[in-house]
């Protein structure tokens, strides 16, 4: 890896020890799988998956991936976490399903091959790097001119305390205890800063809700805990 390391190792061996269970839909990944149908079909009425090349930063065991890869992306999936990237690997060969998995850092790859990909996504992961901003400049600088970027993270309020960690992570138990650190929380500003900061144009912000009644998830105007943002890279 590059210059200043954008990454918590222990972040990395968090996700490591999970990784066996990663396309298991009821382990601790079943919230992934129950929004996976959601974002994708966001991502994909924005702009359009067939045929376009795509990079899933933080693609962990490839279920975004892999997914827009069934819509016809020719997608390169990139982690720092290797046993993720190893199961990912593994499963493609249950899917039938191709996908370039790759071991290195967004801000690496940025470096490597600038302005390659039409679409960047970076879902549920900047909540687990040091320096979000850096993240999201790499992932701009990853896009080509007028390219398509979604992120996805969690608000910082007291509301998404109470929800995303006391909520998920102890009453509901849909999450491992500690999977979440509150003081990396991102409010949507403070992203969309990052993204103006980087060349990115925010044009869509939108907030995913839980309803642990009904268990189901959906997409709408409550950004207050979960949400993700669509930018374009000024042409
Ligand atoms: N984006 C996937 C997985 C989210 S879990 C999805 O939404 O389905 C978070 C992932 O981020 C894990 O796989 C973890 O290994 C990865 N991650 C954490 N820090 C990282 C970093 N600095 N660089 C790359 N990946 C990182």
């Amino acid at each position: 890896m590059g210059q200043a390391e954008n990454v918590d190792p222990g972040e990395l061996e968090k996700f490591g020890e999970l990784a066996h269970r990663w396309w298991d839909p009821r382990s601790e990944f079943k919230p992934l799988h129950d929004i996976n149908p959601l974002r994708l079909d966001w991502i994909d009425a924005a702009t359009s998956l067939a045929g376009k090349r795509v990079l899933d930063v933080g693609c962990g065991g490839g279920i975004l991936s892999e997914s827009m890869a069934d819509r016809g992306a020719t997608v390169t999936g990139i982690d720092l976490s290797e046993r993720p990237l190893a199961v990912a690997r593994l499963h493609l060969l249950e899917s039938g399903r191709q996908v370039d998995y790759r071991q290195v850092s967004a801000e690496d790859l940025a470096r490597q091959m600038p302005a390659s990909f039409d679409v960047v996504c970076c879902l549920e992961m900047l909540e687990h790097v040091p320096d979000p901003a850096s993240t999201v400049r790499a992932c701009a600088d990853l896009l080509k001119p007028g390219g398509a970027a979604f992120f996805s993270t969690i608000n910082r309020n007291p509301k998404a305390y109470l929800f995303a960690v006391i909520g998920a992570e102890y009453l509901l138990r849909l999450l491992p205890r500690g999977t979440h650190d509150y003081a990396r929380f991102l409010r949507p500003a403070e992203l969309a800063r990052a993204c103006r900061g980087a060349g990115l144009a925010v044009e869509e912000i939108v907030g995913m809700s839980y309803n642990p009644l009904t268990k189901i998830y959906k997409l709408g105007r409550d950004s207050s805990v979960n949400y993700l943002l669509r930018a374009r890279r000024d042409a």
